[in-house]
């Protein structure tokens, strides 16, 4: 195993100063920062092997088809995924759920059908939702939350109902941190048949995700968020829903005959993956994934679930901070507010010392709502922070309250 040093050391950015400081960087919520095997690998795209994929017979089209096709075999085994066919690249999480969504909804979806979220989810799994209910005259239903972020289980049973035609829930929230007790609600809905798609997006990055075991029916992700490049992400999807389902976007590759009269689709995956495919992401993407297996994903979890003790320990010292979102499992997120001062103020005068927080909504607008506040200060923390650096936003937190006493 690395020490920290020497992963840190694998991160280029995190050696730049900000400001004249450090980079302390605690946004990974929103985006992660790149290892070097990724940037490199997206260098060695472009200059060794770049061509159009499952179209050419040339030399270079073989290569990336063959890259593409191993980064999909890649993305399998980090899900645990039955069949690479069951894995679908996307361009990230929101082009997932909106995919599925589109689907879903033309090929079962009827009036007065109901569609379950929780209270939680980032608004890439409600808009897409309200969207097809709309379209489709369903109901959108929502799974209620308690004081301490969790969801009401007891709620989510009794709201599961022979309307109930998918469950969509996110793995964690990404405004409190919050980690969803999958297995729970999977077997509930799995116990009148009713399908469960998984928002992985604050999930997949922090440890071990097993999707046969999970047992769950969709799960998607965002590549930006696990150490991979923009504009690439994952549906998985077991193979029984993907053949019934219909393609959300037609184009090139995805078919199997076209003619004016009639088109047939290829088989899956390519069934939903139309036009030029992101292969420099995907490839990029498996970069990101193998480096995460060389570290450990157990490693990994340990890493951060140390550092969230420690960051909630010493935030929680401060006076007049307080900590939203307090369930007994998180990822490592903490939202907080400082008594009297606006989330803004907060995360601008931080960002002058070199600290990057996420400050507003985090696109997560009823979750605010329902604690009655507009927005907080985010600290999202992972494998390559350290304690020194929670120390050092412990202090400069201090002094955001100085300036404003
Ligand atoms: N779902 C959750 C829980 C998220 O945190 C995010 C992004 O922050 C998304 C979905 C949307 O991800 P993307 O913007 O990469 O599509």
């Amino acid at each position: 195993m690395k020490d920290i040093n020497e992963i840190r050391a694998d991160f280029p950015i995190l050696q730049r100063k900000i400001y004249g400081k450090p980079l302390i960087y605690f946004d990974n919520g929103a985006t992660t920062q790149k290892p070097r095997c990724v940037i490199d690998r997206q260098e060695e795209v472009f200059t060794e092997f770049n061509g159009n994929i499952h179209r050419g017979i040339h030399y270079l089209s073989d290569a990336s088809s063959e890259a593409f096709e191993n980064a999909r075999e890649t993305v399998k085994s980090f899900l645990n995924a039955g069949k690479k066919e069951e894995i679908i690249f996307t361009s990230g999480t929101t082009g997932s759920i909106n995919g599925i969504a589109f689907s879903f909804g033309e090929r079962y979806i009827n009036p007065g059908d109901e569609i379950l979220v929780s209270w939680l989810e980032h608004h890439a799994n409600i808009v897409p939702w309200q969207m097809m209910c709309e379209r489709k005259g369903a109901i959108l239903k929502v799974i209620p939350v308690d004081d301490s972020g969790e969801i009401v289980l007891s709620e989510y049973y009794r709201l599961l109902s022979p309307r109930t035609r998918l469950v969509s829930v996110t793995q964690a929230s990404n405004a409190l941190g919050t980690v969803l007790p999958l297995k729970e609600i999977i077997a509930a809905a799995h116990a009148i048949d009713v399908p469960v798609m998984v928002d992985g997006a604050q999930g997949v990055q922090h440890g071990n995700i097993d999707v046969t075991d999970l047992d769950c029916d969709f799960y998607v992700f965002s590549g930006h968020k696990i150490y991979g490049p923009n504009g690439i992400g994952v549906l998985f999807g077991k193979e029984k829903w993907l053949t019934e389902l219909p393609p959300f976007q037609g184009g090139g590759d995805m078919v199997d005959k076209v003619t004016f009269e009639k088109t047939t689709y290829n088989e899956l995956p390519f069934k939903f993956e139309a036009g030029t495919m992101n292969y420099p992401g995907a490839i990029c993407l498996a970069s990101a994934l193998d480096y995460l297996e060389g570290l450990g994903r157990e490693n990994i979890a340990a890493m951060e679930k140390e550092l969230l003790r420690y960051a909630t320990e010493r935030l929680s010292s401060i006076k007049g901070l307080k900590i939203y979102g307090n369930a007994k499992e998180k990822i490592s997120t903490i939202s907080f507010l400082l008594e009297k001062i606006h989330q803004y103020d907060t995360g601008m005068i931080l960002d002058k010392m070199g600290i990057a927080v996420r400050t507003g909504t985090h696109c997560a607008q009823p979750v605010m709502d329902r604690y009655g506040i507009d927005g907080t200060v985010r600290a999202s923390l992972c494998f390559y922070n350290t304690k020194d650096e929670i120390d050092s936003l412990v202090a400069g937190i201090e002094r955001v309250k100085i300036m404003f006493a």
